[in-house]
């Protein structure tokens, strides 16, 4: 299944199978890579010392040659509501955030998926800097294990994850498709596939392959708008993927996998929240199985857009629901800490660097 190539040096993206053959080019037997793979992602070992089951001089080598460093803890919100905002850091100083979110089901994560983003749409504070970097599937994957390590404490875990923090994961498909697979394993953090969900800013060619890959992952597609007009002055990916093409392959998406399309539509006051984008939303997202999501608009300061005041919020809602389609709010979670994504990240660089 595993199509992308791993650096040999990174054992925190590698699938059992890959451990296997390392440890074979070194002499071991196999089944110690079960054991490996056991140890990271299950006991959650921060090295190969952890690892009491292997022999002394096996733990040796490995550190020696195959070195790995699990994400550190720089910042932790906890807002009242149990939402926990955790800013980690990974081996080359390079910082993620990762949130976990209270449900009556249980936990939720919101997975990062890059440093930063390239996409550059108007309303978002992860790509005001431009993409630094992509995540290995290591790093998204040991977001998941670092959340349930916090969880523990609570008594939780995580049940669902949500790729939709910083970053466009379609952006960085390889490593994106290998982490799906890294939590998947009943050997590791064992999260069904119907239980996560993969979100996009609408990059086309990416959504195919994922159709086409066989994963039963929930698709969310961020749209934002009813209009090529509209959309391209809020998300310029739309330039190269308007709703021409995205909306067949929403459909096709759908017919695939035979998963409900989640679109995602964020509310700005007075620029897309009006009767008539509510109207030409319903008419987009008709005649196949979708969900619209509304999301209130988290304030980013370098942005100068307005939240839609609740009026419009219901309005809106009443609207797309008018014309026979599941239409939901996003609750608001964690409204005292920096709640919209790359807030947390930013305003500590800025700390760090004015
Ligand atoms: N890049 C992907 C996933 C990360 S963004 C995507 O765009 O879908 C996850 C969601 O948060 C997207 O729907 C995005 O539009 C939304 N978002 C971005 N900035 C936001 C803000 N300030 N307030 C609320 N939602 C925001
Ligand atoms: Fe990137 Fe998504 Fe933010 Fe757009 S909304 S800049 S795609 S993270």
């Amino acid at each position: 299944m595993t199509t992308s190539r791993v650096e040999f040096g990174d054992v925190l993206s590698m699938v059992p199978k890959e451990m296997a053959a390392l440890l074979e080019s070194l002499g071991v037997p196999r089944f110690r890579a079960k054991q490996l793979f056991e140890w990271l992602w299950r006991h959650g070992a921060e090295s190969y010392e952890a690892i009491q089951v292997w022999p002394k001089d096996l733990r040796e080598k490995m550190t020696a040659r195959h070195p790995f460093q699990r994400l550190e803890l720089v910042q932790q919100q906890v807002a009242h509501d149990g939402t926990t905002k955790l800013l980690l850091q990974m081996k080359d100083g390079q910082r993620v955030e990762t949130v976990l979110l209270p449900h009556h089901y249980g936990y939720s994560v919101c997975v990062s998926s890059q440093v930063g983003c390239a996409m550059g749409c108007k309303f978002c504070a992860s790509g005001l800097k431009g993409r630094v970097r992509q995540l290995t599937a290591g790093e998204m994957a040991d977001q998941v294990a670092f959340g349930n390590q916090v969880l523990r404490e609570r008594g939780a875990k995580i049940s669902r994850i949500d790729v939709m923090g910083i970053g466009e994961p379609l952006d960085n498909y390889a490593n994106l498709i290998r982490f799906l697979e890294l939590v998947h394993d009943p050997e590791s953090l064992n999260i069904s596939y119907r239980h996560i969900t993969v979100s996009t800013s609408g990059l086309v060619p990416a959504m195919k392959q994922l159709a086409d890959s066989g994963l039963p992952v929930t698709l969310a597609v961020s749209l934002h708008a009813p209009t090529d007009a509209l959309r391209l002055k809020l998300m310029p990916v739309n330039r190269a993927y308007p709703l021409a093409k995205l909306m067949p392959m929403c459909r096709y998406y759908a017919e695939t996998t035979g998963r409900r399309v989640t679109f995602e539509y964020l509310l700005l006051n007075d620029i897309n929240d009006g009767e008539a984008e509510a109207r030409q939303l319903a008419e987009l997202v008709r005649g196949f199985p979708s969900h619209v999501n509304l999301i209130p608009w988290n304030p980013v300061d370098e942005h100068p857009f307005q939240p839609s005041p609740r009026d419009h919020v219901r309005r809106f809602q009443s609207i797309v629901q008018d014309y026979g389609i599941s239409c939901t709010i996003r609750r608001e979670l964690g409204q005292e800490i920096d709640a919209a994504c790359g807030q947390l990240r930013l305003r500590e660089e800025e700390t760090v660097s004015p």
